[in-house]
């Protein structure tokens, strides 16, 4: 059985474009849009001279030798944390604005919850040269007040939404509202692997390169990777790294959903261990909801992984168990978090910490015969994190 859409828009039962009428000339020009720039040889070469020159590829697959010698398997950090503007986000960033810009399109608008994805975007806009529009609940806005001002530096203007929780999910909602009304002269960047077809599988390409990257490096060592780790929030990071491994049954993949406060609380964003079948902003997938169907608030110490969907090829990567996925909770993130900084002197984000934490649970299930090569995707870097840090470490407020 073969992991790609079973039709062009669905991962098995998941996927598709639950969207209204109007949307839906917008993805379809979208599709075609996109499908010539994939054979565009133009188009390919200057996304690649850009993530070479400007973001910093390739990022290097580092062997973390004290962390290897803690845990006694072998361990490699992929190292997304030193790209320009600190995360894996910008892979995909440049290539949507790229092609809003080979559509000629004058304005972008994205949705952000911590701020990420909006920097990134506003970053490529700058570059580019386009409008940017920022949709960030006011909550966010109040939390996340450094990289609300970082994305005015870069040109762009940040919406505040006052709908619901004021958060991402709220946020992302309107990104879509003001998106329809505007199709014919704006491009939505979607900042993960989710709503509606195309995006999904559009944001996979476009973070592919770390999964092609790091399957080039570990073999180039003369290894191959038993196991991969990735952190999923709404899931581009991990389904980029997987996408090379995900022909070869060989290769274990595990996907870490925040577990916040515990699951057995309601303060967590663990949507695949805790979820059930729904359709969210355009998307067939697992959601967290009530009874009645109603989309569940969620609750992460990381922004980025504070969802309550998930993208569409997770949930049927989940079914189809070609992937594992547990929840890691705020506190174990924390504890790996400071772990990895003492041992290697790298301050991830608090995503990617989700993702090392996992080598707690995982490395003592593991053979003592020989040593198991571990690929760990650190997403993103801490810096943004030092105030949700701070405030833990010192138990007081950081401003
Ligand atoms: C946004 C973000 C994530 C979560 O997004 P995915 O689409 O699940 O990858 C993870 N890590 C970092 C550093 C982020 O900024």
């Amino acid at each position: 059985m073969s992991q790609h859409p079973n039709e062009k828009a669905y991962f098995g039962k998941f996927g598709g474009q639950f969207v209204p009428e109007t949307a839906m000339f917008a993805l379809i020009e979208l599709e075609k849009a996109y499908e010539e720039a994939k054979k565009d040889i133009t188009f390919q070469e200057e996304l690649t001279y850009l993530l070479k020159n400007y973001v910093g590829r390739e990022t290097p697959l580092y062997y973390a030798k004290n962390l290897s010698e803690y845990y006694h398997h072998d361990i490699y950090l992929k190292r997304e944390d030193l790209n320009h503007t600190g995360a894996h986000k910008i892979n995909n960033a440049l290539g949507q604005v790229l092609l809003a810009k080979r559509m000629g399109k004058k304005k972008v608008i994205a949705e952000t919850g911590a701020g990420q994805h909006g920097v990134a975007t506003a970053t490529a806009a700058a570059l580019l040269g386009l409008e940017c529009e920022v949709y960030m609940g006011s909550v966010d806005i109040e939390r996340q007040k450094l990289n609300v001002f970082r994305m005015e530096l870069l040109g762009a203007k940040v919406i505040a939404v006052e709908e619901g929780l004021k958060t991402l999910k709220e946020a992302t909602t309107a990104a879509i509202q003001s998106w329809v009304g505007e199709i014919e002269t704006v491009f939505y960047v979607i900042g993960s692997a989710v709503g509606p077809h195309p995006y999904p599988k559009m944001v996979k390409d476009f973070q592919s390169v770390i999964g092609k990257e790091a399957k080039q490096q570990i073999e180039a060592l003369g290894k191959y990777a038993d196991h991969v780790i990735a952190c999923v929030g709404g899931g581009s990071n991990a389904i980029g790294i997987f996408s090379a491994f995900l022909d070869d049954s060989t290769t274990k993949l595990y996907g870490v959903e925040a577990g916040g406060y515990g699951i057995d609380t309601d303060m967590h964003a663990a949507t695949l261990s805790l979820g059930r079948e729904g359709i969210i902003h355009g998307m067939k997938t697992y959601v967290l909801q009530n009874q009645y169907g109603q989309i569940s608030p969620v609750h992460s110490i990381s922004a980025g992984l504070d969802y309550p969907g998930v993208g569409p090829e997770h949930a049927y990567l989940f079914e189809t168990k070609k992937a594992t996925y547990a929840p890691i909770t705020d506190k174990e993130a924390m504890d790996a978090l400071l772990l990895i900084t003492r041992k290697e002197g790298i301050i991830p984000a608090i995503e990617s910490a989700h993702a090392l934490a996992y080598l707690e649970k995982l490395c003592p299930t593991l053979s003592k015969d020989r040593p198991e090569t571990i690929i760990v995707n650190v997403s993103g870097r801490g810096d943004k994190d030092m105030h949700t840090v701070f405030s833990i470490l010192k138990g007081e407020k950081y401003e």
